[in-house]
């Protein structure tokens, strides 16, 4: 039996998450479950999986669980409740689906109790990866993707050596905007760009997806993950998102994980590796997909992934910068602030305007997050009011 905690239970990974573990009672059973403000939900999840312990972000939020739940377990408050959790909590497998920066800090804890990492949350190997390389092998802990490109690239290279890899193919959607023409893109609405054409997922991710920016932040986290220099990181578009992504062999042949989108599937492979357990979650018809479609990505039209794919070549705190910028100018689209357009904008201000660094360590790190968050939170301000 596994004892699984869930870094973000109430969100989409969590939720789905949940929904594997339901499936295999006799061999996960749940540790911790956390959330930001959907305490309803929160307590729901508590009345059925009866966790030890329980994480809210939101103080205000806590306060209302706390008394609903009276002390059927131990509940931690706030983004320091994350790391306190993580440091404490009795647990084998943690999946690590916070959404952005925040992922960091708690994710950083269950690396150093050499704890199975079931990782969702890009963002930390994209500001943070070659510490979190350093830190994963020096506890002895494994990380193990639940992202679903990284996952089908995980599972194409399962009984292959590294130096084989002559390159590897990420796949993209394209997002709901991917045959629209460029002047389109300034015009696109908050509900447009929320309207994925494939997946089911949150807020931040799904707007990341149709800026592209999404691919970017992938881009660097496969050059962590699986320790490749860029010239071997590949971005292809593929609108029916079936083949989740590819490695291409030295000697040509090339290995690919498919199935119809369900992140139901990365999520249990990341649970059970390196087993494979019978569920059906997903079957894939083919005669009823008819054509797989594969395309060159846009770097005009998306700017996003042209700035992340530079900010991984230039290193040092720019994949922090990016991060940063990125994460607030889609906030500020999601409330309506700045237009879809905008978002490459502010980030490419960040990356021009915040001073470069090229060697940086954690505290670093959480330093140039604030920076860069709080510069692109006054620009916006300054711009719109
Ligand atoms: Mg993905």
């Amino acid at each position: 039996m596994k004892k699984v905690f869930i870094l973000g239970s109430t969100g989409s990974i969590g939720v789905n998450t949940l929904e594997v573990i339901r499936e295999f009672p006799d061999n996960f059973s749940v540790a911790a479950l956390s959330g930001n403000r959907n305490i309803d939900l929160l307590e729901k999840q508590i009345e059925e999986f009866s966790p030890e312990l329980v994480v809210v972000n939101d103080e205000a939020e806590a306060e209302k669980l706390k008394y609903r739940i009276k002390g059927k377990c131990e509940l931690f408050i706030g983004e320091r409740g994350f790391v306190e959790a993580t440091k404490s909590a009795d647990y084998d497998v943690i999946i690590s689906s916070l959404v952005g920066f925040s992922g960091l800090a708690p994710t950083i804890e269950a690396i150093k109790r050499g704890k199975r990492i079931a990782l969702a949350n890009k963002e930390t190997l994209v500001v943070a990866g070659e510490i979190i390389e350093r830190l994963s092998e020096q506890y002895n802990a494994e990380i193990i993707p639940v992202d679903s490109e990284h996952s089908a690239i995980f599972q194409s290279l399962v009984g292959e050596s590294p130096e084989h890899i002559r390159k590897i193919l990420l796949t993209a959607s394209g997002g709901p905007f991917f045959d629209k023409p460029v002047e389109y893109l300034k015009k696109v609405t908050v509900a447009e760009a929320l309207n994925h054409p494939n997946w089911s997922m949150g807020n931040k991710v799904t707007i990341d997806s149709a800026t592209m920016m999404n691919k970017g932040l992938e881009v660097i986290e496969a050059r962590w993950l699986f320790k490749l220099p860029l010239e071997k990181i590949e971005v292809v578009i593929h609108p029916q998102s079936i083949v989740h992504s590819m490695v291409e062999f030295i000697d040509g042949s090339i290995k690919a994980q498919l199935s119809s989108p369900d992140m139901k599937v990365p999520i249990q492979y990341a649970l059970t590796y390196p087993e494979r357990f019978k569920s059906n979650f997903v079957s894939t018809e083919f005669p009823e997909i008819h054509k797989l479609t594969f395309f060159k990505p846009n770097l005009e039209k998306f700017e996003n992934l042209r700035l992340a794919f530079n900010a991984l070549k230039s290193g040092g705190n720019s994949p922090c910068i990016l991060n940063a910028a990125n994460e607030i100018a889609v906030e500020n689209f999601l409330k309506g602030k700045i237009t879809f357009t905008e978002i490459s904008d502010y980030v490419k201000k960040a990356l021009d305007e915040i001073e470069y660094e090229n060697s940086i360590g954690l505290e670093e790190i959480f330093e140039c997050n604030r920076k860069t968050r709080n510069y692109i939170t006054s620009l916006i301000n300054k711009d719109k009011n």
